[in-house]
């Protein structure tokens, strides 16, 4: 059995294109095209370039002394926040943007609800001199007032959306229906691993030079390339089917999932999809997602504007129901306090997103000789203002 897509764009029974019959003429062109253009030497030598002298990859393993001794256990964290812009976002939009490229587009569009997938796209944009759109509710906008400087900076235009709740799916519908709109000229790029197929596969791919690097550094410090345990957080679930891609069909490595419980799983403000979600179609795919029992979707909440999504990507949502990863849901106030401890002990400041992930390491006991791989999906900057807020500094 293998966790990866199948051919038909389905992992188990998630995933799959369902789609408005105007968007199927664009997605197909993207489909039929991916596998066969990421597969020229001649894209594979300008993503890798990119990746190395513009992103800074490979970005270092790096073995977390005090962590370990206090865990006692052997930990490793990928550091994706030293990419440029700050997390592991940058690695999607750079291989998507040069696809666009060769694809003959000339204008891109995005959609952005924190603002993190807004800036890397508009960073890649200004990079290949292409127009960029960016689409954002009217009430992230506000919230998030240094990304969209950022994004104006890098010479994106940030369209609000108006509609319902003002916040990101809203933001969705404006960039589909821009889309559909627009077909022959025009660029989606999507920030994770969701949306109809082919995007969770090819999002995937890109994101997965984070495990092909994990193995090569492994095998220089430890002699071995397989980790015992790999561990993300999940909002979405780009940076976490980057650090499981190589080790998917590799049972002796075992999968943590980490989501965002906000409040607590069962308070009314939480993004733990895994938990407190049914099956049913977001964004194009068919998976997880967190539903009343009509069907609508219900607002998710987390401190973590990154992992404040309602629903999951569709390889996640198979790597749950056939157990091949452990999910489990850590609170606002643990992924806070892990802000801090990550601070203190290592110097390394977290996005409040992967500052959930290290608070695994109190919810399970692993033996001294095991290798655990955290992925530090991103750096706190962006997150200054909530630590201030939060912790009075
Ligand atoms: C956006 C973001 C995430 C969540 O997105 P995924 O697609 O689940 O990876 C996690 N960490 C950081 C630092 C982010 O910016």
């Amino acid at each position: 059995m293998s966790y990866n897509v199948n051919e038909k764009g389905y992992y188990g029974e998630f995933g799959g294109a369902y789609i408005p019959e105007m968007l199927y003429p664009n997605v197909e062109e993207l489909r039929q095209n991916y596998l066969k253009i990421t597969a020229e030497p001649e894209f594979q030598a300008e993503f890798d370039a990119l990746l190395k002298d513009y992103v800074g990859r490979p970005t270092p393993l790096y073995f977390a002394e005090r962590l370990s001794e206090k865990y006692n256990t052997k930990i490793y964290l990928k550091r994706e926040d030293l990419c440029h812009t700050g997390a592991h976002k940058i690695n999607n939009t750079i291989g998507q943007i040069i696809l666009a490229k060769r694809l003959g587009k000339t204008r891109i569009i995005a959609e952005t609800g924190a603002g993190q997938h807004g800036v890397a796209t508009a960073t890649v944009c200004a990079l290949m001199g292409l127009e960029c759109i960016v689409y954002m509710g009217e009430v992230d906008i506000k919230r998030q007032a240094p990304n969209v400087a950022r994004m104006k900076m890098l010479g994106a235009e940030v369209r609000p959306a108006l509609s319902g709740s003002k916040t990101l799916k809203d933001a969705t519908n404006e960039a589909i229906r821009d889309w559909i709109n627009n077909p022959v000229d025009t660029y989606y790029i999507i920030g994770s691993v969701v949306g109809p197929h082919p995007y969770p596969d090819m999002v995937a791919r890109f994101q997965s030079v984070i495990s092909k690097e994990i193995k090569e550094q492994l095998l220089e410090k430890e002699g071995r390339e397989n980790p015992d345990y790999v561990i993300a957080c999940v909002g979405g679930g780009s940076n976490a089917a980057g650090t499981y891609y190589h080790f998917l069909d590799n049972e002796d490595v075992k999968i943590i999932a980490v989501e965002a419980a906000g409040m607590g799983v069962d308070s009314g403000e939480s993004a733990a999809t895994s938990a407190l979600g049914k099956v049913g179609v977001i964004h194009g795919s068919k998976t997880l997602l967190m539903q009343t029992t009509d069907g609508q979707i219900t607002e998710p909440y987390s401190i973590s504007a990154g992992l404040d999504y309602p629903g999951v990507g569709p390889m996640h949502a198979n790597l749950f129901k056939t157990g091949r990863a452990q999910f489990i849901s850590i609170t606002d106030e643990q992924a806070m306090s892990w802000g801090l401890k990550l601070s203190k002990m290592e110097g390394l400041i977290p996005a409040i997103e992967s500052a959930h992930a290290f608070a695994v390491l109190d919810e399970m006991k692993f033996k001294p000789e095991d290798i655990v791989v955290i992925n530090l999906s991103g750096r706190g900057d962006k997150d200054l203002n909530t630590y201030i807020d939060y912790f009075k500094l």
